[in-house]
């Protein structure tokens, strides 16, 4: 006989961890406990040595479908003899060794009670189990237990404990278990505030206002939507207009996979994304015949499909039959709405009415965003389903620290010293609310896991939000770079060894120069970050002003490619900016007045798609870029010549690009052939540029690889070439990746840059 202790950390509860072991145990006629607690789960096992061994080894290979282990210690204790296998209750005093677990999708088996008019909890929005429902949308602290959440307002009726208590049952410990005797209840209200129905009637009511072709606003999981018909040019006209949203793609939710396969085409890896449990919005390719109102997605090819991911949603969707609207409730940039008398301030004025519920939402989440690359996934937003997990295992700095990422699309994420957690999507830290959530994501995932940070890391721009709130907090401060945080996070996330060549092309990040960085190369090593390269810089008249106006770009790229004269000739006769503004611009050049240098890849699209006449303003960061990629032919494989100068420092040359650029679009050659073949030319530059530098490896991120015809084009060519190329997966190529990145780079190269000071 043996007594064996066992404590498992990771994501173990919450998942039906406890009743799986319980089952086990039985199984194995091994007796003792098991006990949830901050530290995660800690089991006591007794039985004949080798019932225990199989025992031990079943919990690894049998695990619960959403659990995670990230370390199991064993030691033995003594016998004791007594018979049983008891589930303890939870305790608290460790620090948390347990990872939190994001909002699961409602699973096959409440969906069936969901629509199962026999059932006690038929039609009833608010059902979940062991498998599914909200998990850290309504968390407070760990150990996650009722009276830890926002369940602990509602007292369990005696149906819901006797699930509660049965380690049979599919509810045993099932945190969030609720039914329509106990439970939290929907009500409906006009833009009065007046009830004007309750529960089923509410439910009715929300539908019916939908169908007449009205805006709904909806308390979700992790925060208000705002839903309309998608069918319906009009409406969603109406939407944009009084959500101040102009241009920006808004996703639509439909009823089921069959009628997502009548909106877009879907391929193997995107099925299994819509219908998995983390349920993200998924960018795809629309389908002409769609059906759907055009100006949900004006000029863009790919339409974001979501399928329902909780009761509410499957039962309005079971009920409408139609793809509906469905954005996060929030006017603008805002962060989205979580409570009811936010809502009914904020969105007053945008929904025509209100579906709200009881279940209080701790923090916001919104929907993710992930598009497929090569059959892989590529998170564009990282939120509910994907954060708070740990990513990039052993990623961490060996102590705790806070990195609060950059300014726009802004994460942060903490680290105890091994991995590396971070937060869901915040938004852009320009507006009042946003800089609220980012300080309530610090404290929220510094105190669920209780780390007390003895580092902050923040980005080298001194006027970013984030930055000044490093600067505010007692701690020592580390600026990281942002190319280079772009560059670690890579490396980290896909565990690369040896040297790589960092391609880190994105909108605007200060460099170590000051000047703006945003086409930047790197030699990366396993402990090192050395920059060693960018693009010509050329000049952004009114700087910032650039990101809305890509005219001022292209005028840059001529400038620098023709000198003043001859851009300026070029400009007039091409009637490409009236006399006034291009007077303007160049005095403002000329004398370096409120003027930047800059390397950016991501104004270099810019500049070449108003050049190329496709889009000249744009409404949200990229979509200059976009458009061009949009209109841009995938199939061409050639090359304008562009040159590599410099040494040590390389200098990529754009400037025959433009130049032959200009003559094709004299000749009347098709702008998706100018197009296809300027994408083609840089993804061919990064290729040219490792075999110079003679490495095999290739670390590609930043938000221009978002663009998926130039990072397919750069893969394929790095297939052809032997070289391998890295892209940002789980975490985004975006932004909301820098704070991870950050951590990766102290981590790394940080720690030797440390070490020489
Ligand atoms: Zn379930
Ligand atoms: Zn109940
Ligand atoms: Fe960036």
């Amino acid at each position: 006989m043996v007594r064996k202790q066992i404590l498992i950390r990771g994501v173990v509860q919450g998942v039906g961890f406890r009743p799986f072991i319980w089952t086990l145990a039985k199984r194995h006629s091994v007796s003792g406990w098991v006990l949830n607690h901050s530290g995660g789960v800690t089991i006591e096992a007794e039985g004949k040595q080798a019932r225990v061994q199989d025992f031990i080894s079943a919990i690894r290979a049998e695990k619960p479908v959403h659990s995670y282990i990230s370390r199991m210690d064993i030691r033995p204790v003594p016998v004791t003899g007594i018979a049983g296998f008891e589930i303890r209750e939870s305790e608290s005093d460790d620090p948390p060794g347990t990872f939190i677990l994001p909002d699961l999708a409602t699973c096959p088996d409440c969906l069936k009670e969901l629509f199962d008019p026999a059932d006690r909890r038929f039609r009833y929005p608010f059902l979940n189990c062991t498998h599914c429902g909200p998990r850290y949308s309504i968390i407070q602290r760990l150990p996650y237990d009722r009276p830890n959440t926002t369940m602990k307002q509602f007292r369990m009726c005696p149906d819901c404990r006797s699930e509660y208590d049965q380690p049979e049952d599919r509810r045993f410990h099932a945190q969030p278990t609720a039914c329509p005797t106990c439970g939290p209840e929907l009500d409906f209200r006009l833009t009065d505030g007046r009830i004007s129905g309750r529960k089923e009637e509410a439910l009715q009511l929300a539908e019916s206002l939908l169908r007449d072709g009205k805006i709904l606003a909806m308390k979700g999981l992790g925060g208000f939507q705002l839903l309309c018909d998608a069918r319906q040019e009009e409406t969603v006209k109406t939407l944009r207009k009084r959500k101040n949203r102009e241009e920006k793609p808004l996703a639509v939710l439909v009823p089921d996979l069959a009628a997502a396969r009548r909106i877009a085409e879907i391929s193997e890896a995107e099925e299994a994304l819509l219908i998995s449990s983390e349920a993200p919005i998924v960018l795809l390719k629309q389908r002409k015949d769609s059906g759907l109102a055009p100006s949900l997605n004006p000029g863009n090819p790919y339409i974001g499909l979501i399928l329902p991911y909780t009761p509410l949603h499957h039962l309005l969707m079971a009920d409408l039959g139609i793809p509906l609207v469905c954005t996060s409730g929030n006017r603008s940039d805002d962060p989205i709405c979580t409570n009811e008398e936010e809502a009914a301030l904020k969105l007053g004025a945008v929904a025509d009415g209100f579906l709200n519920h009881n279940r209080e939402i701790q923090r916001y989440i919104d929907d993710s965003v992930v598009r497929v690359i090569r059959e892989k996934p590529m998170m564009i937003r990282r939120a509910r389903g994907y954060a708070p997990l740990p990513e990039g295992s052993h990623a961490g700095a060996g102590q705790p620290v806070l990195a609060v990422g950059a300014h726009l699309k802004n994460t942060v994420s903490v680290s105890d010293g091994n991995w590396i957690c971070t937060s869901q999507h915040l938004g852009d830290l320009s507006t009042v609310s946003a800089t609220l959530a980012f300080e309530s994501a610090i404290l929220d995932l510094c105190g669920i896991y209780q780390i007390k940070p003895e580092v902050i890391l923040c980005d080298l721009h001194p006027d970013y939000f984030s930055t000044r709130h490093a600067f505010k907090s007692r701690l020592p401060v580390v600026q990281v770079q942002h190319h280079e945080a772009h560059i670690a996070g890579i490396r980290a996330e896909h565990g690369v060894t040896g040297e790589a060549l960092g391609v880190a092309w994105d909108g605007t990040g200060i460099g170590r120069d000051q000047t703006v960085h945003g086409g930047e190369f790197f030699l990366s090593s396993p402990h090192q970050l050395l920059h060693t390269g960018q693009f010509l810089q050329f000049p952004l008249a009114g700087g910032d002003t650039a990101v809305r106006d890509a005219r001022r770009s292209a005028f840059g790229l001529l400038t620098v490619a023709l000198g003043d004269e001859k851009a300026d000739e070029w400009i007039l006769t091409h009637q490409f900016l009236p006399p006034a503004e291009l007077k303007t611009f160049r005095s403002m050049v000329s004398k370096s007045v409120n003027t930047v240098q800059t390397s950016s890849a991501g104004r270099l699209f810019d500049g070449v798609s108003a050049l190329m006449k496709i889009r000249s303003r744009s409404a949200y960061e990229g979509q200059a870029a976009m458009d061009l990629e949009f209109s841009s032919d995938g199939s061409v494989r050639e090359s304008y010549p562009a040159e590599i100068t410099g040494k040590k420092q390389v200098i990529l040359d754009w400037r025959p690009v433009i130049l032959a650029i200009l003559e094709d679009l004299d000749q009347g050659k098709p702008i998706s052939f100018i197009g296809g073949k300027f994408h083609f030319t840089l993804a061919s530059l990064i290729i040219r540029l490792a075999k110079l530098k003679k490495l095999d490896q290739i670390l590609a991120g930043g938000g221009c690889f978002q663009n998926k015809l130039l990072l397919e084009t750069l893969i394929e060519l790095g297939e052809t070439a032997g070289i391998q190329v890295y892209w940002p997966q789980h975490i985004p190529p975006n932004d909301g990746g820098i704070s991870f990145g950050q951590i990766a780079w102290y981590a790394t190269a940080g720690k030797l840059q440390n070490r020489e000071k």
